[in-house]
């Protein structure tokens, strides 16, 4: 049962020091009862409330590992929609290795995966996780599945084998790189020995929620606590609808059976069936897909939409403040001025790199905020932005007396020559993608 913001309150030690980084212990009674808050932020806290308050102040959705050094974690969610404060831990995708490819092009698949990583916006992204799934009659297929992994990729790895004695000692392989293994059958006495006292985690497949809670039960009560929940579905539709009850069940209710992250293997008809799928699950609410086939383009569009909706809405993803060399300008080269909201940042310095031009990218403190949005708050201004130019002392490390500000904020121009004394100002496009012909219609040195 949760306690109340005023039962946690009674166990605080009420001398309101603020250590904890919150003005008095009721404020923070109530953030660890909204579970905002963890109780060791609290340097005071009597043994007593520790022991009282551990369960009210754990995580509503465990955090689990998987993988070594980088291990992917996910879990730890507690929210049901992410304005309400942020998503924390970004959906896995892992690819699927079947022991029956055979081990060249297993080898080829694993390093082209390995290989493939796009930066967006400033990230690094890639796949996370190798699924292996023993659909071969031989053991040797497996093993040597697992030792290729292993040897040539520092991702997770999920084992998906029936036989318990060959998974055994296919985990007995990756000892040390916290592995998980899928379970398809309900969770045995040699499941629990196999995994108790080990840094393996256990994906649970049940075919509905009494039959889940029963082997989450089971797993916590044998003190096995890395889980993952794998909810057998008729279809997506149903499939979304138990996600969500999964996570409100452990966020709303604290029914500490449903607590874990979610799992699925997408089963699709088609390419495009499979993206559809994944996509709909990576916003409602797993925390690791399963993807029978490798595909860049299908990658780079989940990768795409996981950025977008693991950022913190509260916090624009910006760029450092400063001037930014555009391939290898010179004292002379032309001079634009931007935000430093990373989209504009990047969209910008792509479309001058297109033009074929060098050039010096001024990216001002606009707190992370787009051009437009920036203006209308007073953060892009002339008076801010000439502010900027004298304090980074631009005028030290540039010849050109020409600035080129982009189209849609035309209306500081006067404004920003007023403030900035022997600069001319051009008004640049309206769109970051007209900049290669703006560049040739235009003289800016
Ligand atoms: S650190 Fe502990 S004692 Fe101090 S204000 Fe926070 S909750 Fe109260």
């Amino acid at each position: 049962m949760a306690l109340s913001g005023l039962d946690i309150f009674k166990l605080l030690p009420k001398t309101n020091c603020g250590d904890c980084n919150v003005p008095t212990c009721m404020a923070f009674a109530m953030k660890l009862a909204q579970k905002k808050a963890d109780l060791s932020e609290c340097p005071h806290a009597s043994e007593e409330a520790k022991v009282t308050l551990g369960a009210a102040s754990e995580p509503p959705i465990r955090l689990v590992k998987i993988g070594g050094t980088n291990a992917l974690e996910v879990g730890n969610e507690t929210v049901m929609f992410r304005h309400e404060k942020t998503f924390f831990h970004p959906t896995g995708v892992a690819i699927e290795l079947r022991t029956s490819e055979g081990e060249e092009k297993l080898l080829s698949k694993i390093k082209e995966i390995e290989g493939y990583n796009v930066e967006r916006v400033g990230e690094e992204l890639s796949a996370d996780l190798f699924f292996i799934s023993h659909d071969s009659k031989n053991k040797e297929d497996f093993l040597k599945t697992v030792v290729l992994a292993k040897e040539n990729s520092a991702k997770g790895i999920i084992l998906d084998c029936s036989d318990e004695e060959i998974l055994r000692e296919g985990i007995e392989l990756l000892k040390d790189t916290c592995p998980a293994v899928l379970l398809k059958n309900e969770l045995s006495d040699k499941n629990i020995e196999l995994t108790q006292n080990s840094d393996v985690s256990l994906i649970l497949t049940a075919k509905s929620y009494d039959d889940l809670a029963k082997q989450t039960e089971k797993a916590r009560n044998s003190g096995v606590n890395n889980l993952i929940l794998n909810l057998e579905n008729q279809n997506i539709g149903n499939q979304l609808q138990h996600n969500a009850i999964l996570r409100r069940s452990a966020l709303k209710k604290y029914f500490k059976p449903f607590g874990y992250p979610l799992f699925t293997y997408i089963h699709a008809e088609s390419e495009l069936d499979m993206l559809a799928r994944a996509s709909a699950l990576l916003c409602k609410y797993d925390s690791i897909i399963v993807l029978p086939k490798y595909d860049k383009a299908m990658l780079y569009t989940l990768f795409t939409l996981r950025q977008n909706i693991y950022t913190d809405p509260q916090k624009p993803i910006q760029v450092d403040p400063k001037v930014y060399p555009i391939g290898e300008p010179t004292p002379e080269s032309p001079v634009f001025v931007t935000t430093n909201f990373s989209l504009t940042y990047f969209i910008v310095s792509g479309e001058i790199e297109n033009s074929g031009i060098s050039a010096h990218l001024v990216v001002a403190d606009a707190e992370g905020q787009s051009v437009l949005t920036a203006w209308a708050a007073g953060k892009f201004v002339g008076e801010t932005i000439a502010k900027f130019i004298k304090d980074i002392k631009l005028e030290q490390q540039v010849k050109t007396r020409k600035i080129v500000i982009p189209g849609l904020v035309s209306q500081i121009s006067g404004d920003l020559e007023d403030n900035l004394p022997g600069w001319e100002v051009i008004v640049g496009c309206q769109e970051a993608s007209d900049i290669p012909s703006f560049v040739k219609s235009v003289k800016l040195t």
